[in-house]
C-alpha cells in the first residue's frame, strides 16, 4: 500500500524538499505519495519544518506514526501535547558539516585575532603572534551530534577542547565534563565558548552574569545553539567590562532580531542571522527516508527526542 507523507513545510521550501525526497524514496524502494496537502486521516508520516507552517492539533492526523523534524532543534514541536507520535530530530551530515565549517571560521577568527589585525591596518608594523591552538582552550557547551562534530574538528586543528553534557561521555580528542558541576570546570578555563546546547527550560540561561564571570577575563562567545541559552542582559553587562572581549551570535530569542536590539550596533558582537548551518535537502533526504524505512521495519527509530528530558 502507497505510504502518505504529508510534506509540513511553507510553500516555498517544497519545490526545494519534493525532488530530493523523491529521489530517495525511490532509492530505498519505498512505495510513497509525498504530499504537500494531504488529508490530514489519510497521512502516515509528517515530514516537518514548523516555521511558518505550524501544526497545532495532531489529533486530525489518528493514521500518522511517524513526525520527522527537518531541524535539529525541535522546542517548538516537543511542548504540543497533542503529538503523541514518535517525533524525530534531524541529523544530517550536510547540517553538520555546515556547523562544523561555521565554528571552525569563527573559533579560527577569534585565535587568530582577526578583527584585531583588520582594525589595526594602519602602516604600523606591530606583530601580534598568536598562541598555537593547543594553548588556547575551547569549550563546547553540548556534545551531541553538533557539538562533537565541531569539538573533534577543533581538536583536530589542535585546540585543546573542554566539553559538556548532561550526561557523562567519552569522546576521543575532547575533555568531556557533565552536569551542573562540571560547567565551571569548563569556562573557568576556556577562552573560547561555542554554545551547542538544546533550547530545554534546564538550558534556559546557561550563560548568565555568574558563569559568564566563570570564564576568564577576555573571553570570546560564540553561540550558534539557541537565544534563549544566553542571559541578554548579562552578556551585554560582561562584554561593556571586557569580560567578555568578543561574541559571534546566530541565535536570538526574537527572530529576525529586531532592529533596535543592543547586539546590532555593539562594537563588539557580531550578528549573524541563524545561518550557523542549515538542513541540506540532498543529504537530510536519505536520512528522512532512512527512518522511515526503519519505522514499516519496526526497527528502532534514528534521532529519537526524548519528551522527557525536551530534545
Ligand atoms: P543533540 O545531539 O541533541 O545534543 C545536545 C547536547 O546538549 C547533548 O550533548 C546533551 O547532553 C546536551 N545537553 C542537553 N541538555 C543539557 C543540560 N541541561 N546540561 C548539559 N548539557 C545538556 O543536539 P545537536 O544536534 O547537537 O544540536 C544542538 C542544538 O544546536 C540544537 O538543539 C539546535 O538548538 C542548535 N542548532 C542550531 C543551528 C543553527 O543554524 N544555528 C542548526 C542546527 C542546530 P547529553 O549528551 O548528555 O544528552
Amino acid at each position: 500500500m502507497t505510504l502518505i507523507v504529508q510534506f509540513q513545510g511553507r510553500a516555498a521550501l517544497w519545490p526545494v524538499w519534493q525532488t530530493p525526497l523523491e529521489a530517495a524514496f525511490a532509492e530505498a524502494g519505498i512505495d510513497a505519495a509525498l504530499q504537500f496537502d494531504a488529508d490530514p486521516a489519510t497521512v502516515d508520516v509528517i515530514v516537518y519544518s514548523p516555521h511558518q507552517r505550524e501544526i497545532e492539533d495532531f489529533a486530525a492526523y489518528p493514521r500518522c506514526r511517524l513526525v520527522q523534524s527537518l531541524w535539529a532543534g525541535v522546542e517548538r514541536i516537543v511542548t504540543n501535547r497533542t503529538l503523541t507520535q514518535p517525533l524525530c530530530r534531524m541529523v544530517d551530515p550536510g547540517l553538520t558539516q555546515g556547523m562544523v565549517e561555521y565554528v571552525a571560521g569563527h573559533v579560527l577568527r577569534a585565535h587568530l585575532g582577526i578583527d584585531a589585525i583588520l582594525a589595526a591596518q594602519t602602516g604600523t608594523w606591530a606583530p601580534v603572534i598568536p598562541p598555537l591552538a593547543a594553548d588556547r582552550p575551547v569549550a563546547v557547551l553540548g556534545l551531541g551530534a553538533l557539538g562533537t562534530a565541531c569539538g573533534q574538528a577543533l581538536a583536530g586543528l589542535g585546540f585543546r577542547v573542554l566539553g559538556w553534557s548532561r550526561t557523562p561521555k567519552t569522546v576521543a580528542g575532547i575533555d568531556c565534563h557533565h552536569g551542573p558541576e562540571g560547567l565551571r570546570a569548563v569556562l573557568q578555563e576556556a577562552q573560547i565558548v561555542v554554545t551547542l546546547l538544546p533550547a530545554t527550560p534546564d538550558t534556559e540561561t546557561t550563560l548568565n552574569a555568574e558563569t559568564l564571570g566563570w570564564l576568564p577575563h577576555g573571553a570570546t562567545l560564540i553561540n550558534p545553539g539557541r537565544g534563549t541559552l544566553i542571559d541578554d542582559a548579562a552578556l551585554l553587562a560582561a562584554l561593556d567590562t571586557g569580560q567578555i572581549a568578543q561574541a559571534t551570535l546566530d541565535v536570538f530569542r526574537t527572530e529576525p532580531l529586531p532592529p533596535e536590539h543592543p547586539y546590532w550596533a555593539h562594537p563588539r558582537v557580531t550578528v549573524t542571522p541563524h545561518i550557523a548551518a542549515d538542513t541540506r535537502p540532498g543529504t537530510a533526504s536519505r536520512v528522512v527516508v532512512e527512518n522511515i524505512r526503519r519505522m514499516l521495519a519496526n526497527e528502532p527509530l534514528l534521532h529519537r527526542v526524548n519528551r522527557d528530558a525536551g530534545y
